[in-house]
């Protein structure tokens, strides 16, 4: 059975050393932050991941959730306890403020709790993961009432949230919605119609599921000018806060799928079940927005905690497998053959999941950061740079986080050889978990036409061109430090690349926006890679600020810089070729007859 240990060292080297806890402490709501606080939380999260939910991601894999003919949902064995564990643990609503059930702490930890607990149990994880991205949407665009009457219960994990965006004909492109909604005479609407693919749609984990649901008043525009945000609760909530009537929402049928079994995928049938508006009519997408930008980093989350567990055990089978000899002589002469972590192409797999694993979770880090900034610091410009770094991110670090995780968890696989590919060992499972993160929270196809279409162009561009500064500003500080140089100038030149690839898409774009289109990935994954790159450069400067303290860690520092070096070496090099391509236009892929393919 694989295992799992939460990265804290890591995450602690993060917090200390590469961003600093002051970053978070200038933030007014969290100025009494202490670090023996921050890391009682991590240690305790860590604890809980590991012991509780990692030992059931394998049987809840295998048994999955059943639906019985009543319509009734039930997770995999033990996942009850395990989420309740969860929950009364506070975790749940850890970044939700006091007032409203939480602990008021940094979402910043909570996201670093995301990770854990994704590693551990992805499809356990999932149900919490959907609560707070409820639970963003609320407490942004809810009535002081509804807050009230609903965030207390999601937040300390009572109660369970959904996001019902999807129908059968209507995935992507959501101005195809038919779902109904018709004023009644207290104010609230009746819903009606058919939501498919609804992640924990159903389940026995909770007392009650929080539906919101997106909807068409009827009368409303067409496509998505004309569509509404609804709380739908599964039992009815009275004013004071009691369970009333069960609502008339069920679950149809739950998916068979691929991985994530331990959560229950859900038909979702609304038959003129009673909902109550959330924020304003038709301004629904935006509402949705708020869910929707936290779940996509939590998503990006899930490619990096896919990739982390699937390392962590891939390295361990590694030191253990003894196949061959290694090329320049024998390294383990009391057995007849070595271990197969002495083969340089096995070197390449574990290095290439590892070079990516550190900076995304700096720059998982740094996007969380700059979420605390948005939603608590006093200055409106610091809210505004970080609002326009979290917005063009957001989408680069779906897209690149899921497709790279993974990939890493196939490389991982293969390090197996045929025993990655059963079940015993379990890392099959991570790559079919790893898979869906790819598709839902929007296709990262949508994620790259999202950042090519919407994210750079907005305000002439002041996003990226913040970015360009940022990130050049981080290259001269260091440029005249030798120690830095294998670090800086590689990443120098990939920026180099990122900026031309930027000025062809501001000249091309216009005139045929098939062009945009065509480049759109490649962009998005040669700004990700430049994204890992200065987050590089910020770990190895502050593995040679550490190195040079001399204490006990000063050779994982040197691993650090090994593995950075091993970065610029082998996997920055990517920008060049992706520049290549997005040059290339549309001409060719679009000249293709439909009936050729
Ligand atoms: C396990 C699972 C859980 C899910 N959970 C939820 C959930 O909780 N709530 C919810 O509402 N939905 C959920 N979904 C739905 C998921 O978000 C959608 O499947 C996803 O957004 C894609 O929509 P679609 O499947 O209709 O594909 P389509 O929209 O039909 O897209 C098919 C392909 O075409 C591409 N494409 C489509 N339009 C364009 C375009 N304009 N330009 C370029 N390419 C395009 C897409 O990138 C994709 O590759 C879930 C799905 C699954 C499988």
């Amino acid at each position: 059975m694989p295992q799992y240990k939460a990265p804290l060292n890591e995450v602690f080297f993060l917090l200390n050393d590469v961003f600093g806890l002051k970053s978070l402490q200038s933030l007014p709501s969290f100025s009494d932050l202490s670090a023996d606080l921050v890391e009682q939380i991590l240690i305790q999260a860590a604890k809980l991941c590991e012991e509780t939910l990692a030992p059931l991601n394998a049987s809840g894999d295998r048994i999955g959730c059943v639906r019985d003919a009543g319509g009734r949902v039930v997770a995999p064995p033990n996942f009850k306890a395990a989420y309740r564990a969860f929950a009364e643990g506070g975790w749940v609503g850890l970044p939700v403020p006091e007032e409203y059930g939480g602990q008021g702490l940094p979402y910043t930890l909570s996201m670093l709790i995301d990770e854990f607990a994704s590693s551990a149990n992805m499809a356990l994880a999932m149900y919490p993961g959907l609560t707070q991205g409820a639970l963003a949407a609320l407490l942004r665009h809810g009535t002081q009432q509804q807050k009230l009457l609903y965030a207390p219960k999601l937040a300390q994990g009572r109660w369970t949230g959904t996001m019902n965006l999807t129908e059968p004909q209507c995935g992507t492109d959501l101005g195809l919605l038919t779902t109904k909604a018709l004023p009644r005479a207290d104010g609230s609407f009746s819903i009606t119609g058919q939501k498919i693919f609804i992640s924990a749609g159903e389940h026995d984990l909770t007392e009650n599921i929080i539906h919101l649901v997106l909807a068409r008043i009827e009368g409303a525009p067409a496509g998505v000018k004309g569509i509404s945000l609804f709380i739908v609760p599964k039992i009815l909530v009275n004013e004071n806060g009691e369970l009333g009537a069960r609502n008339t929402v069920s679950c149809g049928a739950i998916e068979e799928k691929m991985g994530i079994h331990g959560n229950a995928t859900c038909v979702m049938n609304y038959d003129g079940a009673q909902g109550f508006l959330l924020g304003e009519a038709n301004r629904g997408l935006n509402a949705m927005f708020v869910m929707m930008n936290e779940a996509r980093l939590g998503v990006a989350v899930q490619g990096l905690a896919q990739s982390e567990v699937a390392y962590q055990n891939a390295v361990s089978y590694a030191k253990d497998r003894l196949q061959g000899r290694a090329l320049t002589g024998v390294k383990n002469p009391d057995k007849n053959a070595d271990p197969i972590i002495v083969h340089p192409d096995v070197r390449r797999m574990l290095l290439e999941i590892k070079s990516f694993n550190e900076p995304a979770r700096a720059l998982a880090f740094s996007a969380a950061i700059d979420s605390d900034i948005v939603h608590h610091s006093s200055d409106p410009q610091a809210r505004l740079a970080a609002e326009d770094r979290l917005g063009l991110l957001t989408p680069v670090m779906k897209g690149v986080f899921t497709d790279i995780g993974f990939e890493n968890c196939v490389k991982a696989q293969q390090v197996y050889g045929g025993h990655g590919y059963v079940r015993e060992w379990g890392m099959e499972q991570f790559v079919r978990d790893a898979r869906i993160a790819m598709i839902y929270e929007g296709a990262n196809g949508i994620q790259a036409i999202d950042l090519v279409g919407r994210k750079l162009p907005r305000e002439n561009g002041r996003a990226v061109m913040a970015f360009f500064k940022d990130a050049g500003d981080i290259l001269s500080l260091h440029a005249n430090n030798a120690l830095m140089n294998d670090y800086v100038l590689p990443v120098q030149e990939s920026l180099d690349h990122l900026q031309k690839a930027t000025v062809w898409l501001m000249n091309n774009a216009i005139s045929n926006p098939d062009n945009a289109g065509a480049a759109s990935y490649d962009y998005m994954h040669l700004f990700g890679r430049v994204a890992l790159g200065v987050m590089w450069v910020k770990i190895a400067h502050a593995a040679l600020v550490k190195k040079a303290q001399q204490t006990e860690l000063t050779q994982v520092m040197d691993s650090k810089l090994l593995i950075g070096k091993f970065y610029m070496e082998r996997m920055l090099p990517e920008t060049a070729y992706r520049l290549i391509r997005i040059s290339s236009g549309a001409v060719t892929m679009m000249s293709m007859p439909v009936e050729m393919f």
